[in-house]
Order: C-alpha cells, then sequence, then structure tokens
C-alpha cells in the first residue's frame, strides 16, 4: 500500500542543551495521522508551531528522563486550561509515568486531559489506527526505555530513543524508511558504564537495521557534530544526516 509520511524534529538536544535547541521531540505525519514521539523542554513550543496537539493521534515517551517529557506539564496546562482538546490525549508510556508527574504536584486533571496507557516491557506491538501501527523494543538505557517504530503502509520508521550499544535495535529497524539514532557523545569514546552511543555505536546497530536514511541527534553540545557526521557516513552506504528542528523529512511513498 503507498504511504506518505513525514517527520519533523521539534527537538534534537540532550539533558542540557545550547544554541537555543530544544530537547527531544519529533513530529510523524503519516496520511491524514499524526504522533509525536517525546516532548523534552522545547518541543512543545516547536510543535504548536507545526500542529494542534488536538490533532494527534497519539503522543508517546520512551522513557522517564526529564529531557524526554518534561514538556508534558506545559501540554497538560494548554490541555487543561489554554485552548486545549476537549477528548482526552492518547498518551502511550512507559510503566509508572504519570504517577511520577502526579507526585510532582500541581496536575489536577491529568486523566481528564490525557488517556493514559502503558507499554508493557520489554516489546509490543499495537494499532494506533487500523493504517498505523506502533511497536515499541527496550533498549538498555533507563530502564525501560522503548524504542519505537511506526508503520504507515509500506512506510516507516523507528526512532531509537536514548540507548547504548546493543542487538535488539538493530533487528527491531530492520528495513525501515527512515531510522534515528542517538550520538551524545560524537565520535567518542563513551564514558564507561554510560548507555549512550557514539558514532561507532551508531554505526554497528545501523550497519544491523539497514536503514533507508539514517538522522542523528541527542549529541552533547561540546562534540564536533561535523566530524561525527563524516565518521558515521563514511562507514555506511546510506544518507547520514543531523536531525534538525523544524526541518521536514518526506519519506514512504
Ligand atoms: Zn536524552
Ligand atoms: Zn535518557
Amino acid at each position: 500500500m503507498p504511504s506518505s509520511l513525514s517527520l519533523t524534529p521539534l527537538g534534537t538536544g540532550t539533558a542540557y542543551t545550547r544554541g537555543g535547541r530544544s530537547q527531544t521531540g519529533f513530529l510523524v505525519r503519516a496520511g491524514a495521522h499524526a504522533v509525536v514521539l517525546d516532548l523534552g523542554a522545547g518541543a512543545l513550543a516547536r510543535l504548536l508551531d507545526e500542529a494542534d496537539p488536538a490533532e494527534l493521534d497519539a503522543l508517546v515517551i520512551t522513557h522517564a528522563h526529564p529531557d524526554h517529557c518534561i514538556d508534558l506539564f506545559a501540554l497538560h496546562v494548554y490541555l487543561a486550561h489554554g485552548p486545549g482538546r476537549q477528548e482526552p490525549l492518547p498518551l502511550l508510556t512507559p510503566p509508572g509515568l504519570a504517577g511520577r508527574f502526579s507526585a510532582f504536584g500541581g496536575v489536577d486533571h491529568w486523566d481528564e486531559v490525557f488517556a493514559t496507557s502503558e507499554l508493557p516491557p520489554p516489546a509490543g506491538r499495537l494499532q494506533i489506527r487500523p493504517e498505523l501501527t506502533l511497536a515499541w523494543q527496550e533498549v538498555p538505557h533507563l530502564p525501560p526505555t522503548f524504542a519505537l517504530r511506526l508503520e504507515h503502509g509500506a512506510g516507516s520508521i523507528c526512532f531509537g530513543a536514548d540507548c547504548g550499544p546493543n542487538d535488539e535495535l538493530g533487528s527491531f529497524a530492520r528495513g525501515v524508511d527512515v531510522l534515528i539514532l542517538e550520538c551524545s557523545f560524537g565520535t567518542g569514546p563513551v564514558p564507561g558504564g554510560v548507555p549512550h552511543l557514539d558514532a561507532a555505536g551508531v554505526v554497528d546497530i545501523a550497519r544491523a537495521a539497514r536503514p533507508g536514511r539514517l538522522l542523528l541527534t541527542h549529541c552533547y553540545p561540546e562534540h564536533d557534530r561535523r566530524a561525527t557526521l563524516t565518521a558515521v557516513s563514511d562507514a555506511l552506504d546510506c544518507p547520514v544526516a543531523w536531525a534538525e528542528e523544524g526541518e521536514r523529512v518526506d519519506f514512504g511513498d
């Protein structure tokens, strides 16, 4: 089945950012549908420039680190007290995330604003819409952290979340049109025991996944992005680029 998809990065930064970069968020449009993957600090502001949150079919959170979900507080206010939507927004999260936000306080009406579903580890699939499938796969990072894969017709995209080197993600992402991988530590090395990737780790996963194209994200600002891109792209056959906020990528049909 033909499929028309697009990706708009909302945030490509890390746990701290510089240069106006926001924390993690990606808007995926698939036909008439729209899904957001993660919502770190600043990602909601860019989402509001790109789409009405009332349009979203789902918001999916990869893990509980604040740089991937903290703008849920801001979105909650937008939906509960701002121009928000009437029906609860489907929110798909790792187990326990809504409880953490409630414990922080100041989140009355959470269940009226979000229709929360918890994704069970270690992996699964669900139909967000009859023609739109979400799959998730646990990867090594803050337990549990889910890599996410969206499929719409013949089109597919995978976001590897934050993760350390692993064998699962290459299989999970195999053959996608677009693979988004974190490259927190640039040309490397990754400090011992830290569950993130550098260029060599990215190359290992991408070689197993064989995506149509690879986008890099989530690089700490101290690292040389140009040298990192060269190191990754020289080792792979597919096109490689940094994901850039607001720069839409069309794929699928
Ligand atoms: Zn992160
Ligand atoms: Zn993280």
